[in-house]
């Protein structure tokens, strides 16, 4: 079968593997879209950490696709699904408590395992989620993204009526601006890097998209800062009410800091919290959402490539000139079983 493979850092190829092999209790998946994002990109340059990595290794861990060969108590051979990346090993303190993202045992599809850039996959069966016919692959694939968005969001619990600022015009803040109206705030404001992302905003469902810190009014009870730019941090934590919270999910770099205004949080009764990756329970709550047709992803995807076309994908996503959502490739047909 063919995959798309980092062998080592700097080393992309689609190569021809061998089919994997189904082992108890696992799925095995034939992908139908990737979603390629940041992440993959510092796998292919190798400056992910490297303890997070195995490889040579099948990148695409943004994906949905079809059951081909199914195990008990997994949905059948034909099903629409969508895979929890993350595999929890369900028995340390973590796993018990429900925080399946600080699972003691790190192990991740297309980052320990091989991931979905590839003509077949094996899945472990309990990991696998039906997605009802209603819902596209194109929602599908954005599923892993939307659960670490649903989790930060989830981590803030925001009581109706809250006025909402995202930091970030990247997918994991335009998921927020779409899924944060789950929690039904007064508006939701997108402070944006690019003016190019303001159709993506307006599309998520933003009731104003700027790109000028200055140019914001008020404060916000709840701040989610997702562009990952220390400058960003900063301005999330400026932009906070008193009794508001502050959730950090971008990613800045390994030692990137940013200023505290520490009488301010105190005075203003703040809470700055971080928010790492997914639970198993944020995974499930995005698919009920997704099946229930309460939120769609589906504006989000703006570029689609063949998997043979993988090159243009990638410096596509290197690349942000003009509207950029989710990158995507096809890597099966849905309709060939
Ligand atoms: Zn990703
Ligand atoms: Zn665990």
């Amino acid at each position: 079968m063919k995959a798309l493979v980092v062998a080592a850092p700097g080393d992309i190829s689609l190569l021809d593997l061998d089919a994997p092999t189904k082992r108890p209790a696992e799925v095995i998946v034939k992908p139908v879209l990737v979603g390629l994002c940041g992440t993959d990109l510092e796998i292919i340059d190798g400056s992910i950490d490297q303890a997070y990595v195995r490889m040579p290794l099948t990148i695409g861990h943004e994906w949905a696709g079809i059951v081909v060969d199914s195990a008990p108590g997994a949905p059948v051979v034909g099903t629409r699904v969508v895979v929890e990346g993350i595999i929890a090993c369900g028995d340390c303190p973590e796993c018990l408590n429900g925080d399946t993202n600080r699972c003691l045992t790190y192990d991740e599809l297309g980052f320990t395992r091989p991931g979905a850039a590839a003509e077949l996959i094996a899945v472990p069966a309990a990991l696998v989620h039906s997605l009802d016919d209603a819902v596209s692959f194109e929602s599908g694939v954005l599923v892993e993204p939307a659960a670490v968005v649903y989790r930060a969001i989830d981590r803030a619990r925001p009581v109706a009526g809250t006025r909402v600022l995202i930091v970030g015009d990247g997918t994991v803040g335009l998921l927020a601006a779409t899924l944060v109206r789950n929690w039904s705030p007064a508006s939701v404001h997108v402070l944006g890097a690019r003016a190019a992302q303001r159709p993506l905003a307006m599309a998520a469902g933003a009731d104003a998209f700027l790109t000028d810190p200055t140019a914001l009014e008020g404060t916000y009870g709840l701040v989610i800062e997702a562009a990952g730019v220390v400058a960003a941090a900063e301005t999330a934590l400026a932009s906070v009410a008193r009794g508001g919270t502050v959730v950090l999910v971008g990613l800045a770099g390994t030692g990137a800091v940013a200023g505290l205004p520490i009488d301010d949080i105190v005075n203003g009764d703040v809470s700055v919290v971080g928010s790492f990756s997914y639970t198993s329970r944020a995974w499930q709550s995005v698919v009920d959402l997704l099946n229930a047709g309460r939120v769609s992803f589906d504006f989000l995807v703006t570029h689609r490539f063949a998997l043979g076309d993988w090159e243009s994908a990638i410096s596509t996503l290197r690349h942000s000139d003009g509207v950029r959502g989710k990158v995507l490739l096809r890597v099966g047909d849905p309709q060939d079983g």
